[in-house]
């Protein structure tokens, strides 16, 4: 049977497939494929109600009590959720707060901190732009000095480059657990280790691997991390993201933007800024209590599922991804700019054709959504829990329909 024939068989078979009416839109005939649950996820219908009941009972019942019994805890108790669910972190390391951009900032500064006297920080070509522009920033502040590794745009960052890399002079290695563009998946505990043996500190993106691939931060040794979760944790646009910090690390660690609700205390309103204990030292301001509301439903669906079933269909969905792709559209001179292993894949897949952009407008038009990627990529961000198999071959016909047009 050929490839297109065979996604009904497939989503009769997805024992995750009724976790698709969980979502909002999901059932809305003018979106016909949405393939962008990587960039921004869909909203879970069980938010629309947690968001109703925030407002008229907790804002709009509480008031400012709100603050006392629930809010001023919430980026740790929302933190240690996720931490459990799916980072594979025990309570204590993880907080919400701020955005990726700005907690990279303050975990990158941080870590820094705790290898005084190291001059480089390690980082790669293809990582996020906010990434590798941060630590441009940061290098220039500190006059440290930044060793890239050229990777490899279709895959990613392989041990042996690591291990090039490093050295005595190594304070920090900045990686993706999972690469934005070509999807490739970061061996976390071997980068640990590696990063480990030189005395250099590891922080890893999590933005395009939570919710889609397991993670362990605990036992694979990985010093910091930060991510998205308005990606495939639903949040929303905006959603505020997540840092942890390794527990052998907190005691001494200390962020640079020192606000009053990290310090110890906060309500004593003291003199001088002294950190409060634990992972709340990573709090500078007023926590967004409204942007934490709707991840906390895909933070509970998660638990409910189970990491490894989510990635079970992640492969299954790239898998048949992929098929597709080398059936209808290599063929009319599309290539593959993901790896074609899923061990080393996460939760997207990216296919490169001169005409995508133009192919891409076409498709959201058409309410066939996935994402354009410069120079020439169309990235198929396949959500687990709210994307059909049939989706992803009608957003496939599609960009063969475009290609032909
Ligand atoms: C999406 C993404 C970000 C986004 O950062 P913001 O501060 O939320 O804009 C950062 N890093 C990676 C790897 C991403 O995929």
């Amino acid at each position: 049977m050929t490839a297109v024939n065979r996604a009904a068989d497939l989503d009769a078979a997805d024992c995750l497939s009724a976790y698709r009416d969980r979502f909002l839109g999901s059932d809305d005939a003018s979106i016909e494929a949405y393939l962008d649950g990587n960039s921004l996820g869909r909203p879970t219908k069980a938010s629309v109600e947690r968001i109703t009941t925030f407002m008229s009972e907790s804002w709009g019942g509480r008031l400012i009590r709100g603050w006392d019994e629930q809010w001023f805890d919430l980026p740790i108790t929302v933190g240690d959720a996720l931490a459990a669910a799916a980072l594979g972190a025990e309570s204590g390391q993880t907080t919400i707060g701020d955005s990726t951009t700005v907690l990279l900032y303050k975990l990158a500064r941080g870590a820094l901190a705790l290898r005084p006297g190291r001059t480089e920080i390690v980082l790669d070509r293809d990582n996020f732009p906010t990434d590798r522009y941060l630590l441009e920033g940061i290098a220039g502040e500190l006059n440290l000095t930044l060793r890239w590794i050229e990777s490899d745009r279709r895959s990613g960052v392989t041990g042996a480059q690591l291990q090039d890399a490093v050295g005595d002079e190594t304070a920090l290695v900045v990686l993706s657990h999972v690469a934005y563009r070509s999807g490739y998946l970061l061996d976390a505990a071997g980068a640990a280790d590696i990063t480990h043996r030189a005395g250099g500190l590891l922080l890893l993106d999590l933005s395009h691997s939570v919710g889609s691939v397991p993670i362990e931060l605990d036992s694979w040794g990985v010093d910091l991390a930060v991510g998205c979760t308005y990606k495939y944790l639903n949040g929303g646009p905006g959603s505020p993201a997540f840092a942890y910090v390794r527990q052998e690390h907190l005691e001494d660690f200390v962020q640079p933007i020192w606000g009053w609700m990290g310090r110890a205390d906060p309500f004593e309103m003291g003199q001088g800024y002294v950190p409060a204990p634990g992972i709340r030292r990573v709090v500078s301001g007023t926590p967004s209590v409204f942007g934490m509301i709707a991840m906390q439903d895909t933070i509970e669906m998660i638990a409910e599922v189970g990491m490894q079933a989510i990635r079970d269909k992640s492969i299954a969905l790239t898998e048949y991804a992929l098929e597709l792709v080398r059936e209808q559209l290599v063929p009319l001179g599309v290539e593959i700019a993901s790896p074609e292993d899923s061990v080393v894949r996460g939760g997207h897949v990216t296919i490169d054709h001169p005409d995508f952009k133009a192919v891409t407008a076409g498709l959201w038009d058409k309410g066939v959504i996935p994402d354009f990627r410069a120079p020439h990529g169309i990235r198929l961000g396949l959500s687990p829990l709210s994307t059909s198999f049939n989706e992803v071959r009608v957003g496939i016909l599609a960009i063969r329909d475009e290609l032909l047009a």
